[in-house]
C-alpha cells in the first residue's frame, strides 16, 4: 500500500502550474505558496484526492494581493468609519492610481529643483478657503489636534468645556489623547451648560488656547447652553475649533454643521477637520488659520512625523477640484429618484419589496438629522451570504428585515447589488 502522503504533488511541480505560475507574478511567491501548502495539507488528510490539489489551490486563490475587500454599503450610513468612511470619487481614484508611481510630489519639473511638498493640494484646499491665511494637511483630524497641542500649549493648559470632552470613537477619547502631548485639559462649565465667563475667569499665564470641539456625534437637547465661537474669539486667548466633519462651506441640508469658512469669519484663530467625513476626500487632518500660525504648525519638529503621503495628497486635490464626491451625492439625491431605483430593483428580486426608511450621515457627523431614503427589503437571512459575496454588500437590519438603504448605492451600482443578491438564492 502506498502512502497518500507521497503522492501530493510537490511544491515546485504545483508552481509550475501555469494558472500558479501566473498567480505567483500577479499575487507574489509567498501567498501562492502558503495557499499551495494549504491544499497540499488538504490532501494528506484526505480531504481531497491528490489530483485535485493544483484546482483547489487554484480556487482558493485571493483576487488581490491584499486582503482588503470591495463592499457596496447599503446601510443607508453615508459615512460609515467601519466601511472606510468616505468612498474616493473616480477623479481621485484616477489621482491616486497616478501618483501611486513616481511623481512630482515635492519637486518642481521645470527647474528640476525640490519644491514644497503637495503644494497642488495646498493651493486646492487655499482656494477652496480663501478666508484661510495659511492651510496645512495631516495624518487626521486626531494628528491635527495632536499637533495643535503640541505647537500651542507645550507644558501648559487647554481649556475645554465640559459639554464638549468627547469620545471620537473605539474608545479613544480627545482629552486624553491632546493630554498625551504633556499639555494639560482645563476642564470649564458643566456637562449641560458653559458660559463666556467659565472660559474668562480660567485663562490665565498657563493658557495655551482655548479648544471649541464640536459634539458631532451626539446632541445635547433641554436645557443647555454653549458660547458661540464669535464670543470666544474675544477672549484673550488664541482659539482652536475642531469642526469634526470637514465642511468647508455651509451645507444647505445640515444647518447645524460647522463649516470651515463660517467658523475662521467668526474669528477663530485655527480650524481642524477630518478630510474623509462630509468633505468626502481620503483620510486627513485639515487645519486652517493665519498664515503665522499655520508655519509655526508646519515647522514644528512632531510635523514630520504626521505628513500625509502622496496618494492622500493626490486624492485630497482631486476631490477639491474635481466633481462632486460620492459623499455628496448621497446627501444630495432626492429620495422620489431612490423610490424609483427600489422600485425597479425588488421587481427583479425574488422576497423584495420596495420600502421607505430613513438614513444618516454617520461618521461622527450631524446625529440629529434624519436623510429620507429608499431600500429594498429582503428577509433577515440574505444578510449574511450578501456579506460574503463578491462584492460584498452590507446592508442594515431593521424589525427583522435586511434593508439595502439605496441612499449610500451609487446608481451605477444597482446592477452589481441585484446581481449580488439573485447570487444568495
Ligand atoms: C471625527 C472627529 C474627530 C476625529 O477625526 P479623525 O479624522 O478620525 O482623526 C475629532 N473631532 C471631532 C469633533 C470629530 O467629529
Amino acid at each position: 500500500m502506498t502512502d497518500p502522503r507521497r503522492r501530493v504533488p510537490r511544491s515546485d511541480t504545483l508552481l509550475a502550474d501555469p494558472r500558479l505560475a501566473e498567480a505567483e507574478r500577479t499575487l507574489g511567491r509567498a501567498l501562492v505558496k502558503t495557499v499551495i501548502a494549504e491544499a497540499q495539507q488538504k490532501a494528506r488528510s484526505g480531504e481531497i484526492a491528490p489530483d485535485r490539489v493544483a484546482d483547489v489551490a487554484v480556487a482558493a486563490l485571493p483576487s488581490s494581493a491584499s486582503s482588503l475587500r470591495p463592499v457596496i454599503n447599503a446601510t443607508g450610513v453615508v459615512v460609515h468609519t467601519n466601511l472606510g468612511r468616505a468612498p474616493l470619487s473616480t477623479a481621485a481614484i484616477d489621482a491616486v492610481v497616478t501618483a501611486s508611481g513616481a511623481t512630482d510630489v515635492e519637486f518642481d519639473l521645470q527647474t528640476g529643483r525640490r519644491a514644497r511638498r503637495g503644494r497642488g493640494a495646498m493651493a486646492a484646499l487655499a482656494r477652496a478657503v480663501p478666508t484661510a491665511g495659511g492651510v496645512h494637511v495631516v495624518n487626521n483630524n486626531a494628528a491635527a489636534l495632536l499637533l495643535t497641542a503640541m505647537t500651542l500649549a507645550p507644558g501648559k493648559e487647554m481649556i475645554v468645556s465640559r459639554g464638549e470632552l468627547i469620545e471620537i470613537g473605539d474608545g479613544f477619547r480627545l482629552p486624553a489623547l491632546m493630554e498625551s502631548t504633556g499639555s494639560r485639559i482645563r476642564e470649564v462649565g458643566t456637562t449641560n451648560r458653559t458660559h463666556l465667563r467659565d472660559y474668562a475667569d480660567a485663562i490665565g499665564p498657563d493658557t495655551g488656547f482655548v479648544l471649541k470641539v464640536h459634539p458631532s456625534n451626539y446632541a445635547m437637547t433641554g436645557f443647555t447652553s454653549s458660547v458661540p465661537v464669535a464670543e470666544l474669539a474675544t477672549l484673550d486667548a488664541p482659539l482652536v475649533v475642531d469642526i469634526g466633519s470637514g465642511l468647508l462651506t455651509p451645507h444647505p441640508l445640515l444647518p447645524d454643521e460647522p463649516d470651515a469658512t463660517t467658523v475662521l469669519g467668526d474669528g477663530a484663530d485655527l480650524v481642524t477637520a477630518s478630510g474623509d467625513k462630509l468633505l468626502g476626500g481620503p483620510q486627513a487632518g485639515l487645519l486652517f488659520g493665519g498664515a503665522e500660525l499655520i508655519e509655526r504648525l508646519r515647522r514644528h519638529p512632531a510635523a514630520r512625523a504626521l505628513r500625509v503621503d502622496k496618494m492622500t495628497l493626490a486624492a485630497l486635490e482631486a476631490t477639491l477640484t474635481g466633481p462632486p464626491p460620492p459623499v455628496a451625492e448621497a446627501l444630495r439625491v432626492d429620495v422620489e429618484s431612490l423610490r424609483i431605483r427600489a422600485a425597479r430593483l425588488a421587481a427583479r428580486l425574488p422576497d423584495a419589496d420596495a420600502v421607505d426608511c430613513i438614513a444618516a450621515v454617520g461618521g461622527g457627523g450631524a446625529p440629529g438629522v434624519a436623510l429620507p431614503s429608499a431600500a429594498v427589503s429582503l428577509p433577515e437571512a440574505y444578510a449574511a451570504p450578501l456579506r460574503m459575496g463578491t462584492p460584498a454588500v452590507v446592508g442594515r437590519l431593521e424589525n427583522g428585515r435586511c434593508l439595502l438603504d439605496l441612499r449610500t448605492v451609487a446608481e451605477a451600482d444597482d446592477d452589481t447589488l441585484a446581481h449580488a443578491v439573485l447570487a444568495c438564492t
